[in-house]
């Protein structure tokens, strides 16, 4: 079977390759799926695509007419494509379900730790030689409160390493987690609990429509004051000129981001010779106690594999039997 893998990186590309079944045939485009783009799919029975892509019914609808009938997910994420219209379509979607949960966790974790210890700001004034410590006073994670807001894959492991810090564990989900009970002693409570007990709030519940954003300035006035939040999932979820507001009047304390709500202009690409044209992401950028990464959370060899693996596998089990594994449906 021919595929297209559109958005192809360099960081990815050898975990890609070196996954590969002899069955699939392997284009490669760093283009991302648009609709300039779309064209490039004609003559392909499947295309794979990855978060910065866009899926949408339109695209959706010329895809078919190229005569894409399947569409690997390289993502655990699905926000980006039209899953109705693809079934309307009958083309099929397959997500990687999971993929090394550590390497989002442990990332949510670093930001976290970076923002509480300073370690930024520490680390432009040691460059100026200045060693001096009175900037930088962090506070102990031991014994704090922190709310998980999702606790699938990616959030039952970061219960599991904030249990050790010594954390109270509070989370919210539409399912609870009842082995994560066990393990780290979690309680479960509303949304509206978390955010009034919560000293540090990290965000792992996918991105859908009754979590477009679930964070917004409504819930900020009802979290502690100075609260951490870290928001490793999906841009969207939070508002973000509410929490720029947020972040200016102290409600929120801090904030570690490695999603951003308007980040497909942004992330992924080279803009040194250009300029960054998105004033709410330059004057979030601006503040000192926000901590941006690019969407490179899964960004390990570990996960890298694994997604490369599953891609395949879905790929391969469609060409073979025609039924696909992982599908995405409604
Ligand atoms: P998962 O499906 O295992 O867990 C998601 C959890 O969120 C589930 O327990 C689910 O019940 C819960 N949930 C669903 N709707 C909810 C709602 N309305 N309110 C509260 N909880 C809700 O997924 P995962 O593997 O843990 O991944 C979580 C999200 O992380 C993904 O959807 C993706 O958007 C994001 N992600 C980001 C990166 C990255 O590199 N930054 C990488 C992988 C995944």
């Amino acid at each position: 079977m021919k595929t297209l893998f559109y958005s192809t990186h360099p960081f990815e590309q050898s975990f890609i390759e070196k996954a590969a079944d002899p069955s699939i045939s392997m284009t490669f485009t760093a283009e991302a799926l648009n609709e300039s783009t779309v064209h490039l799919s004609q003559g392909f029975e499947s295309i794979a695509v990855f978060t910065a892509d866009n899926v949408n019914a339109e695209i959706l609808e010329e895809l078919a007419k190229c005569g894409v009938r399947f569409i690997a997910l390289r993502s655990v994420g699905f926000d980006h494509v039209d899953i109705k219209k693809a079934c309307e379509l009958n083309i099929k979607v397959a997500n990687v379900p999971r993929y090394s949960p550590y390497s989002v966790a442990e990332h949510s974790v670093m930001l976290l730790l970076t923002l509480i210890r300073k370690l930024s700001t520490g680390q432009a004034l040691m460059e100026k030689n200045d060693f001096r410590l009175d900037q930088l006073i962090g506070f102990d994670l031991h014994g704090k409160t922190i709310g998980i807001i999702g606790t699938g894959a990616i959030g039952e492991v970061m219960a599991k390493i904030m249990h050790g810090f010594g954390c109270n564990i509070l989370g919210y989900d539409v399912i609870e987690n009842q082995a994560l009970k066990v393990a780290t002693g979690i309680t479960y409570t509303s949304l509206e609990n978390v955010c009034k007990t919560s000293d540090v709030i990290s965000i792992h519940c996918p991105l859908n429509d009754a979590t477009h954003h679930l964070f917004n300035a409504t819930l900020f006035k009802q979290m502690k004051n100075g609260v951490y939040i870290i928001n490793t999932a999906r841009g969207s979820i939070i508002n973000t000129t509410d929490l720029l507001a947020a972040l200016q009047l102290g409600i929120v304390g801090a904030v570690g981001l490695d999603v951003y709500e308007h980040e497909k202009a942004i992330f992924f690409e080279n803009h040194q010779d250009s300029i960054v044209n998105d004033q709410l992401f330059n004057n979030l950028r601006k503040l000192p106690n926000v901590l941006i990464t690019g969407h490179q959370a899964f960004l390990t060899s570990e996960a890298l594999q694994n997604i490369a693996e599953t891609t395949h596998d879905n790929l391969v089990n469609w060409s073979k039997t025609g039924v696909a594994k992982n599908e995405l449906s409604l």
